[in-house]
């Protein structure tokens, strides 16, 4: 391997800089150099592809963000633009490449690997839904940030004896909900996995906390279920005690990287830098039982990863 791009895919998430950074030194240091590609494989399709230096990664690890911007690109799904890419990459001297991004992106660079540009794929993503890794990218900042917003909508809720249903990130996963849920010590936690759309449940929950003198009732909506809005309605409706739904949204996606996720950043980003240049393809960097690993793609996106029955089941204990 001589030159190593970099990009990354997907949504983002804080310490992709970390990653970035981690890829670019480690690479040099093993005598590679390295490219940036913009705006993920829609920038690889337009060849926005810059050179990075050592400094070109100065002073980034504390930001949210990725500073290669990123994108979602409908071309690259298509075997000529997975050609095409590949062509890029060669006429750029591309042979290695790192993805930095969730399970949608690996494929993308198990396609670029199966014609012939090496590639490794890095978790990175604030919903932790990468079956092959117990911890990806972004997820701890995530987590932070919601749980400081959620204490703060708390404090108001209690004043004003009111209930909150608030909104956290996840589309199909629930770990953010989760998390948050006992970590705020929400009185119902939704979660797509779990939730049965038992509404009257909830209701009933509602009623009874308000009985034995409870001043609030916080319940925590993973944004797969949705709808918290209408939910705020009819619980409203239903109970008689005035209900507000906060969505927190995009505010979950920035902001600067914790420290688990730059330290995790930075061991992945190296880690992916390594075995690049040892000549591995079509893999990708995981964490699991407390060891950094790499997987075959193939395999790692036939893993199967879901809420643990324990960790839900005490959400649900403590709760009470
Ligand atoms: P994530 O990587 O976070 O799962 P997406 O699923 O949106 O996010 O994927 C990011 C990008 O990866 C897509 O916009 C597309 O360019 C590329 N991609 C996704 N699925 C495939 C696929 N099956 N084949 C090739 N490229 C893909």
């Amino acid at each position: 391997i001589k030159t190593i791009g970099i990009l990354t895919s997907g949504g983002d998430a804080p310490g992709m800089n970390a990653a970035i950074r981690a890829v670019v030194r480690k690479s040099i240091a093993n005598g590679v150099k390295v490219k940036g590609i913009k705006k993920g494989y829609q920038g690889l399709l337009n060849e926005e592809i810059i050179d990075l230096e050592r400094n070109s990664v100065s002073d980034i690890i504390q930001r949210g963000g990725t500073i290669l911007g990123t994108a979602r690109c409908v071309e690259f799904k298509t075997q000529e633009g997975q050609e095409k890419g590949a062509q890029i990459c060669r006429k750029h001297g591309i042979d290695g490449l790192v993805v930095i991004g969730g399970d949608g992106s690996y494929r993308g660079a198990q396609d670029l690997a199966r014609k012939g540009i090496n590639t490794i794929g890095i978790p990175g993503t604030i919903d932790l839904d990468i079956t092959c890794t117990d911890y990806t990218i972004g997820f701890d900042t995530a987590v932070n940030t919601a749980m400081q917003a959620i204490d703060k909508v708390r404090d108001t809720s209690s004043s004003h004896e009111r209930c909150s249903i608030i909104e956290v990130m996840g589309r199909n996963a629930g770990y953010i909900a989760l998390w948050c849920g006992v970590a705020n010590g929400a009185e119902d936690i939704l979660l797509p996995e779990k939730y049965d759309y038992n509404e009257q449940r909830i209701i009933n929950n509602i009623i009874n906390n308000r009985k034995r003198g409870k001043t609030h009732h916080i319940i925590i909506n993973a944004e797969g279920i949705g709808h918290s809005t209408s939910m705020a309605r009819r619980i409203e409706a239903a109970t008689g005690i005035e209900t507000r739904a906060t969505i927190l949204g995009y505010m979950q996606r920035g902001g600067s990287p914790t420290c688990k996720d730059r330290f995790y950043a930075s061991i992945m980003g190296s880690y992916a830098a390594d075995i690049l240049c040892e000549g591995k393809s079509n893999r990708v960097v995981g964490y699991q039982k407390g060891e950094f690993r790499d997987f075959d793609i193939e395999e790692a996106l036939a893993m199967q990863k879901g809420i643990p029955d324990y960790q839900y089941e005490v959400s649900r204990a403590l709760s009470m």
